[in-house]
């Protein structure tokens, strides 16, 4: 990930780049009807409520899809880039890439957990392989 390109935090974003300073993910969830929606919005896209909110997940997921990019130099690794389908709900996904594992090795609805690598004050949540 030496490469990554470091997201644009905003204020509605900064929760979420931010969760990995505590090890877990956070999703934005729906105080009226219990949805989680990714990305955040100012509103519950099922609901409209406002009543909107960062919480805990598992960050426990699959792989819905992904595509690899292949690396330039033999000494480093191809990069995997996922959407991954967390757990909490179906249809709940995010783009992030699957590391510590070959990407040969990726398939679709492989079990996935997030860890977060730490770049200037963003935590980027990747995903590898479940233990
Ligand atoms: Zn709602």
């Amino acid at each position: 990930m030496s490469d990554a390109v470091l997201p644009h935090v905003t204020d509605r974003t900064r929760f979420f780049w931010e969760a990995g300073r505590e090890g877990r993910l956070r999703i934005q969830r729906c105080a009226a009807c219990g949805f989680f929606s990714h990305p955040p919005y100012p509103r519950c896209p099922l609901c409209t409520s406002t009543a909107v909110a960062p919480e805990p997940v598992s960050g426990q997921g699959a792989v819905y899809s992904f595509t690899v990019k292949p690396s330039p130099r033999s000494d480093v690794p191809a990069t995997v880039i996922a959407v991954i389908d967390l757990d909490e709900q179906p249809g709940l996904r995010l783009v992030s890439n699957v590391t510590d594992c070959d990407a040969a090795a990726v398939t679709i609805g492989m079990p996935v957990e997030v860890h977060f690598e730490e770049r200037d004050d963003v935590w980027l949540p990747l995903f590898r392989p479940r233990r």
